[in-house]
């Protein structure tokens, strides 16, 4: 044999090994083009996977593209953004020191925490007496990871936090400040689970408000997942996902009549969007229960612009102020282009209630207790922005907040793949849900699935908690006097959810809006299964196929950035120990 045979022989052989090289290259589907989605796709790409990013909206982001000057942790705190910072080389500036603690608006009047201390002591006393008790509960928590570990623990997952702060006899400001804290940070106390709170506030337990509002990203989070952007190679925007079917060969996913195919997907949508995908096969019953029931915190932010600062030039001086009246959390943002403006964040039912209205009214309702205060507000306003992430179909919620009954029901559900799908997201994440933090190292953990998963290991199925034995195991436990009936005062009581209060009627301001009468909060709208009927076509063909890369690519500037800044989300409760305590 010729040696020009032998070396043609050779070439048509490695042609071949590199055909079926390619026809083996892994695959990978991620759906939800947020910092989640947007972390798994790179992880992966980089581990040799081609990927195909499928985005419901026109850009990516999510819910993090909508602040420009967000607050950071520092790597002590936030580990894992602080990697992907410092990887793409992102700008930061180190946070001043007035915005590193909160203040307080009390019907109008601008105190920082060291005013409030002298200026109304009861209510500081208060405060502070109040985070003693959450760093007593936090400390009750060995595991956060583990936080029923006990059936007292589990049985706080029964009991609602407002019902626990009506044990503490808080006097009245103090009680609204802190209903706006939590509301703000969570949700509406009434809503939410007392062991969530406790498990949260033992996450974050002597980490000081200094590290988690560290430093600014400069242009806020949309330039972190505009970095992840640049690194991808497969995204297709405007492109939502309505069916996923998974056979013994891989994985199908369904956008309008195109079906791409992959041998592994990572779903990284919230829970409300998750509803109105097709799975099939369909997801058992505690998936479904946990993708209809699991709370989520309810936030609006509204930006406001004034021609000129229409409040005390001092109360320039805060991140994060919390009304203790109408208002919610709010921060004065320094508005790049002149004028002043001023970020409200209504949160929990003040926020839920106003649903009813329409964006300009809800403005108008805003303004109105805005000028009750600053009576100039009116004459200088100049303009508004508004982000309702909860009515908004593809988010549902601003960020995961378990209700009561909820841990016991569905602690890490969503950590474990179910066959060739990993599940990324905030609301996947066990320490930092809520949080960037939280959905970045989901992003990192589906990844690694997806990997182990390729390698052939299997995930065991989740297993319900045993709910009725372990809450009437902290029943017993209550009843006999211990650290339960402790943290109630020696009470027993029985916890009855809080009922929700509608917002005080807004006085008419000239010129006031004509708003529709305020309904009394209707309960958050549960989504439908995921049962959204989607016609059984078969994949068409093009994109149909596995090799990823060679799907159009379309990349989409992440989010347009909108003027807002956003303070470093942290736990409501502030232990004792730390250095954002009222005193
Ligand atoms: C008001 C507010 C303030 C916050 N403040 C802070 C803060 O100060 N600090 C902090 O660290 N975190 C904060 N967070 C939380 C943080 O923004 C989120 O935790 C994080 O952005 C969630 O990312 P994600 O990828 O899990 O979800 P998302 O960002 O919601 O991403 C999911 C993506 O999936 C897409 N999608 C949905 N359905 C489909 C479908 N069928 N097919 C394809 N795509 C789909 C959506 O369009 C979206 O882009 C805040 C959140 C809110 C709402």
């Amino acid at each position: 044999m010729s040696v020009g045979w032998l070396r043609a022989c050779a070439l048509v052989m490695l042609g071949l090994f590199s055909v079926s090289a390619l026809a083996k290259d892994k695959t990978a589907i991620v759906i939800g083009g947020g910092v989640a989605g947007l972390t798994a796709a790179y992880e992966l790409q980089n581990k040799g996977w081609q990927v195909t990013l499928l985005e419901a909206r026109p850009s990516l982001g999510g819910r993090s593209g909508m602040a420009t000057s967000e607050w950071i942790g520092n790597d002590k705190t936030q580990p894992v953004l602080n990697k992907y910072v410092s990887t793409f080389k992102l700008s930061t500036t180190p946070a001043p020191e007035f915005v590193r603690t909160p203040g307080y608006l009390i019907d109008g009047v601008y105190y920082t925490s060291a005013d409030l201390a002298t200026k109304d002591p009861t209510t500081a006393e208060a405060i502070k007496r109040y985070e003693k008790t959450v760093d007593d509960l936090a400390r009750s928590i060995d595991d956060p990871q583990n936080p029923a570990a006990t059936s007292t623990l589990h049985a706080l997952d029964q009991i609602n936090v407002s019902s626990w702060l009506d044990k503490q006899n808080l006097p009245a400001t103090a009680r609204q400040l802190i209903n706006q804290d939590i509301r703000t940070h969570y949700d509406e106390p009434s809503r939410l689970s007392l062991l969530y709170f406790a498990q949260q506030s033992r996450v974050y337990r002597g980490v000081s408000d200094r590290d988690l509002r560290a430093s600014r990203l400069v242009g806020g989070s949309p330039v972190l997942a505009q970095a992840f952007v640049k690194q991808l190679k497969t995204i297709k925007t405007d492109s939502p996902a309505s069916a996923i079917t998974q056979d013994k060969d891989g994985v199908t996913v369904k956008v309008g009549s195109v079906g791409y195919q992959a041998d592994y997907v990572v779903l990284a949508v919230p829970l409300r969007a998750l509803a109105k995908i097709q799975m099939t096969p369909a997801l058992d019953a505690q998936h479904l229960a946990a993708i209809k029931g699991t709370n989520y915190g309810w936030r609006d932010q509204i930006m406001l612009k004034f021609k000129t600062p229409v409040w005390e030039s001092k109360s320039r001086m805060s991140g994060e102020i919390y009304s203790n009246a109408g208002l919610g959390m709010l921060w004065i943002e320094p508005a790049l282009k002149g004028g002043a403006n001023v970020v409200i964040n209504l949160s929990g039912d003040n926020a839920r209630v106003m649903q009813a209205f329409g964006d300009k009214q809800m403005v108008d309702q805003v303004l109105i207790r805005l000028h009750a205060f600053y009576p100039q507000a009116r004459g200088s306003f100049t303009g508004y922005e508004i982000r309702r992430y909860s009515t908004d179909p593809s988010t549902g919620g601003a960020y995961l907040a378990f209700g009561p009954g909820q841990i016991s029901k569905y602690w890490r559900l969503w950590e474990r793949p179910i066959q060739r799908v990993a599940f990324a997201g905030e609301h996947t994440d066990t320490l930092y849900p809520g949080t960037l933090e939280g959905a970045l190292r989901t992003g990192q953990r589906a990844a690694s699935q997806v990997e182990d998963l390729a390698a052939g290991k299997s995930f065991e199925p989740a297993k319900a908690a045993p709910v009725a034995a372990a809450a009437a195991a902290g029943a017993v436990a209550a009843k006999k006097g211990n650290f339960f009936t402790n943290l109630f005062g020696g009470s027993d009581d029985e916890k009855k959810p809080e009922p929700v209060k509608a917002p005080e009627p807004a006085a008419p301001v000239a010129p006031a809006p004509a708003p529709a009468p305020v309904a009394a909060p209707a309960p958050v709208e549960a989504p439908k299964p995921a049962v959204a009927p989607v016609k059984a076509e078969p994949a068409k063909k093009a994109p149909a196929k596995k090799p990823a890369a060679k799907t159009e690519t379309k990349k989409a500037p992440a989010k347009a950035p909108v003027k807002k800044a956003e303070p470093a989300k942290k736990p409501a409760a502030k232990p004792a120990t730390t250095e954002t305590k009222a005193q």
